[in-house]
């Protein structure tokens, strides 16, 4: 939806840029050794560089200085082989060193862009720069305890030029950057522990209008819903304004998620109320050339061949989910399966591992993504709580391949096998499922069907051979659905 009406009839445009802050996946921190471990005891992963104190000295973290190029280079960003640091300056509890250092003019990489799965569209990257985290404040009724833990914990900011139209780009926007980041092993993006932060700026104008609005800033956001809900409630808020015909003032918000509400926080900032200055403890950041070439060439992959079911997986070090969902696609595996492969690691996990045993892309999708996925659904199960093996379904898959089970009887195998937890051929025996291939059971129910159905002989026989499906039903039902319906209507044809 690219614009909303108001009781007014005037159409609005909203106008989104995003920022997010997501936490690099390094082993220590951004200028210090002090270990990333934000589950550890309170203010125990410290030391003077994080804390701030006079006369250290800040050291950066090559690790962390790899992942932002790689995320970089992933946006199709172009790498400054020459950036720098700055120091943010503002007074917070969480900041004992009053100052965060980051990348202010010269920042690591500019001017990507990343398109949206499904609508095709692009969204420009404005930048993408190093910084590190502040601590954490957690508020009690009676007192505000602070920890230094997250202090120095390395980040990369990326930000989007303001191209974003809707709540759903919105939504596809920081959907596909999350998972680019957790394909390279940028991020584990885990958002409900704040590792993806999402501030939105929102502002809405009449349609046609070319300047744009006053901005609203929502704060750190860490749930998809949230950045939904956050936007659609600045977006109303400011269309009420511009019809009450008030002022609107650039504001930074904070979410409030129970009552569905943004609290103003600040007013109008800007550039210069950080008194930002260069950094003077960090020479340049220098990014070599050959240096970029090497991340490059993680990106280029081993293709992955697959034929008659077998899979042969290359050496490949990550890959693009767009890339992903190409190759999927052009092996012939429809849109909404591709899209669980590329956003459900653990489901794809299990489809590869069906593909390494000989199980083909049709099978694979049509036992896993289709049946399994929806027994699971109906079970109100996940994947991890599914109680059939890969090495189960294997088995399922081949026995239906082998004509030893019908359609119908392996969707009630699976079903049974999902809730008891035994093995596709011990159930199968044990509930009676196995197909009849007797030519002497199919024979007899063959002919005791077309006994039955004389009038309908007569027609096949006059050439209305449509009708031949109908007797095949017959059969099938005669014999509870355990009989190939191939293995019936070739019996069929030949008794006619
Ligand atoms: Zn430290």
């Amino acid at each position: 939806m690219p614009s909303s009406k108001s009781e007014h009839d005037t159409s609005y445009e909203v106008v989104i840029g995003i920022e997010v802050h997501t936490q690099l996946a390094t082993r220590s921190k951004m200028f210090c050794r002090c270990a990333v471990d934000t589950d550890a005891e309170p203010n125990t992963r410290v030391c003077p560089i994080c804390l701030g104190l006079p006369g250290v000295l800040p050291q950066t973290n090559d690790a962390a200085i790899t992942l932002g190029i790689k995320a970089a280079l992933a946006l199709g960003c172009e790498v400054n082989l020459e950036s720098r640091w700055a120091r943010k300056h503002y007074f917070s509890p969480d900041l004992p060193k009053g100052y965060q250092i980051t990348q202010y003019d010269y920042p690591l990489a500019e001017h990507g862009e990343l398109e949206l799965p499904g609508l095709g569209k692009k969204i420009r990257i404005r930048r993408v720069h190093l910084e590190e985290d502040a601590g954490k404040l957690t508020h009690g009724s009676k007192e505000t305890l602070v920890d230094f833990n997250r202090c120095g914990v390395p980040l990369a900011e990326i930000v989007s030029e303001p191209d974003i139209r809707s709540v759903e780009e919105a939504d596809a926007y920081l959907k596909e950057l999350r998972l680019i980041l957790k394909a390279l092993g940028v991020s584990d993006a885990e958002m409900e522990r704040g590792h993806f932060r999402c501030e939105p700026n929102i502002s809405v104008r009449p349609v046609g209008q070319k300047e744009l609005g006053v901005r609203s800033e929502i704060k750190n956001l860490n749930s998809f819903k949230a950045v939904r809900e956050g936007i659609e409630r600045a977006m109303a808020d400011q269309i009420a304004w511009l019809e009450q015909g008030r002022e609107i003032v650039q504001t930074t918000y904070l979410w409030d998620e129970k009552a569905r509400e943004l609290r103003p926080m600040r007013v109008k900032e800007t550039s210069a109320d950080y008194r930002y200055f260069p950094e003077p403890d960090l020479p340049p950041l220098i990014v070599k050339e050959t240096e970029i070439e090497e991340i490059k060439k993680g990106f280029t992959r081993a293709s992955v061949t697959v034929s008659q079911g077998t899979t042969v997986t290359g050496s490949h070090r990550f890959i693009l989910p767009a890339e992903k969902r190409k190759e999927w696609l052009d092996k012939g595996l429809k849109k909404q399966y591709v899209e669980i492969l590329v956003t459900e690691p653990e489901w794809e996990r299990y489809f590869m591992q069906l593909l390494n045993k000989e199980v083909s892309i049709k099978e694979a999708s049509t036992w896993l993504l289709n049946e399994a996925r929806g027994v699971m659904a109906e079970r109100k199960e996940t994947l991890s709580q599914f109680k059939v093996p890969v090495k189960e379904m294997t088995t399922l898959i081949g026995l239906l391949r082998d004509g030893k089970l019908t359609r119908p009887g392996a969707k009630e195998l699976l079903a049974a096998m999902a809730g008891q937890g035994k093995g596709a051929r011990e159930l199968m025996e044990e509930m009676d499922l196995g197909a009849v291939s007797d030519e002497g059971l199919l024979q007899e129910a063959a002919k005791k069907v077309l006994a039955q159905n004389p009038d309908v002989c007569q027609k096949y026989r006059k050439g209305k051979t449509g009708v031949i499906g109908f007797l095949v039903g017959q059969c099938m039902s005669q014999m509870r659905g355990k009989a190939d319906p191939n293995a019936v209507r070739r019996t069929l044809e030949k008794l006619l």
